[in-house]
């Protein structure tokens, strides 16, 4: 008894501590029909000496730089009482207050127009506010805990819906600075559904979805049986849910047939805005986010590169284990939803299929590793460019390139090891994840070694298909399966000149790519082809028909103008390149015994009956 009151004591005296550094916010929302929401923030027991508070330029689980500023003004400082205190701007995004006082407020409106799971959107029907998009913040004092509370009484049926901590009416709780950027809030009058699941240790967690979406509630409650049978799926990978922050996990729901399809990922909770007109109907095609998303409830999430830790909210992370955070994350998301009956066995051969092309095929791929290709995320992902980029030749998305090592990885454990990558999650999720200990590219080898009990293999991995350019032999990986990948039109010609625009009566390219026998021929962006062999050339079926006539190895004339000039080239048909995989049955093949239950055990429900 004494005990547990000393504890009290303990308890209360930090609480006060903490509300003297407490950061506290207010929010209210006057102006949402035009998409402005006013924000207070409250800084006690300021330091001595200039006081710098900014707006962030990147936020969780966005990979590319991102100028929060922009949307920002009507910035005031002020002391408690309401006197104006002096800033300047010393960036464009950082306002300096030269003689703070020991408390300092500061309010702004902030402009909201875009939804998705990095901006911030206010109108009469909800505020979904990503933290960084949103809340300014003092720089060096990132210990400190933030509370928010928010005003919305003039809107109709509104609801908080965060994984923040609900600490009084209206009001959340972050502990401290990085958890509080990385916890979306959506206010709407949204309808929600929840399950309870129990974990191996016996620990009763809440899953909620929450859809802000013009569905009737019997959807929203078949939807979440359907997340239901999702989830369980996911667990099956990695052998237990992990420990949310405050026992809850939540889908943050928007369906806005006007915004971006998006995903993003937290701790506990993600984002998700999809582009149809409700759920009702659509539930198929709206599973792959959510999958993708929950299993980063395990992988970045807990399971973490070292290269994002702490994330950094003035200048994006760079990081080399996009390739696994993103890329395993891509290939489970589909492959669950198989194992789960959302999706066929010929549809997930298709999504293999897609990845294998583009491993296969893309100069990104053939001249870059996946360490590169994540480290070229903080340009990539979402990072807008006025000019022109060379994308198309040195960039393969980590998703698919990732998601590419992690099928090869796969079907190497499975036929070389009678182990499975699921194997290697769970080692990953008892080495790393669970523990929370971020990890490095030698880690990840490490685990691999021990699981395999062979350096060798693990070291050659690594070596060749991580830090290497090297490929593995999907052909022979995939024949395992019973699955036969072959050139998709054999003896095809192939032009290689990509996407042709064909507006106005002229066959103008885009940009070409390196290997191709348009690239060779010395064609790129904005060449406009006038004539092949002396055939016009203005539209696709003239195109087409001019290939249809012709085989790979032929060398024809190729009239085209850039800038007003005309110009002559030689080009060389090839083959065309793309591959596809059919099951071995549908190429007359004999599927062996082995090959089905190899097919089986990889594809079907990992869930024990
Ligand atoms: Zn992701």
């Amino acid at each position: 008894m004494k005990k547990i009151l000393l504890a009290c004591g303990l308890l209360a005296s930090s609480f006060v501590v903490n509300a003297q550094q407490e950061i506290s916010y207010e929010v209210s929302f006057p102006n949402a029909v035009h998409h402005e929401a006013q924000i207070s923030m409250t800084i006690p027991n300021v330091p001595t000496g200039a006081l710098k508070v900014r707006m962030s330029r990147s936020s969780p689980g966005r990979y590319a730089t991102h100028e929060f500023g922009k949307n920002v003004y009507n910035l005031k400082a002020s002391d408690q009482n309401g006197k104006a205190l002096n800033f300047k701007l010393t960036a464009g995004d950082v306002y300096e207050i030269t003689n703070p006082t020991k408390t300092v407020k500061v309010t702004y409106t902030v402009f909201g127009n875009w939804i998705d799971g990095t901006y911030a959107g206010f109108d009469e029907t909800h505020a979904h506010m990503n933290i960084p998009a949103t809340f300014a913040f003092p720089i060096g004092m990132d210990t400190r805990p933030r509370t928010v509370k928010f005003n919305y009484a003039d809107k109709q049926n509104w609801k908080v819906a965060t994984q923040l901590k609900l600490t009084g009416k209206d009001t959340y709780y972050a502990p401290n600075f990085q958890y509080f950027m990385d916890s979306p809030i959506e206010i709407a009058a949204y309808k929600t559904a929840s399950w309870e699941v129990k974990n191996p240790d016996g620990k009763i967690q809440t899953i909620h979805l929450v859809s802000h979406s013009n569905d009737e509630q019997s959807t929203i409650d078949n939807y979440a049986e359907m997340l239901k049978k999702m989830v369980t799926e996911q667990v099956a990978v990695w052998g237990e849910l992990p420990n949310f922050d405050y026992g809850n996990y939540y889908f943050l729901h928007d369906v806005l047939p006007e915004y971006a399809g998006d995903g993003m990922e937290h701790r506990n909770s993600t984002v998700i805005v999809q582009r149809t007109p409700k759920i009702a109907g659509y539930e198929s095609n709206l599973l792959g986010t959510f999958s993708h998303e929950f299993f980063h409830a395990w992988n970045v999430e807990r399971l973490r590169p070292k290269t994002l830790e702490p994330f950094n909210f003035e200048h994006s992370n760079v990081s080399d284990g996009l390739w696994l955070a993103e890329g395993f994350t891509q290939y489970y998301g589909n492959l669950l939803l198989a194992r789960a009956g959302f999706r066929t066995s010929e549809n997930a051969v298709q999504g293999f299929n897609g990845i294998v092309n583009s491993v296969l095929n893309s100069p990104g791929a053939i001249n870059f590793s996946p360490i590169q290709a994540s480290q070229y995320a903080v340009f990539a992902d979402a990072g807008v460019a006025i000019d022109q980029r060379n994308m198309g030749n040195i960039f393969t998305s980590y998703y698919t390139y990732g998601a590419g090592v992690a099928l090869a990885l796969d079907l190497r454990l499975r036929s070389e090891f009678k182990l499975t990558l699921d194997d290697y999650m769970r080692a990953l999720w008892k080495a790393h994840g669970k523990p929370e200990i971020a990890y490095t590219m030698s880690d990840l080898e490490k685990v691999l070694a021990q699981l395999t009990k062979s350096t060798a293999f693990a070291a050659d991995f690594f070596k060749n298909y991580v830090h290497g350019k090297a490929k593995n032999d999907y052909a022979k990986l995939l024949l395992n399966a019973g699955l036969v990948l072959r050139k998709a039109s054999p003896n095809k010609a192939y032009t290689g000149f990509g996407r042709v625009n064909f507006e106005g009566g002229k066959a103008t390219l885009g940009q070409t790519i390196q290997g191709t026998p348009a690239y060779n021929a010395g064609l790129d962006v904005d060449n406009v082809l006038i004539s092949l062999d002396g055939a016009e050339i203005k539209d696709q079926a003239s195109l087409t028909t001019f290939t249809d006539n012709h085989k790979p190895g032929d060398v024809v004339e190729v009239k085209y103008s850039y800038r007003g000039l005309e110009k002559k080239t030689k080009l060389t048909l090839a083959e065309v390149p793309t591959l596809e995989l059919v099951s071995i049955e549908k190429t007359g093949g004999t599927l062996t015994p082995a090959m089905q239950t190899f097919r089986d055990n990889w594809l079907n429900s990992q869930i024990k009956k």
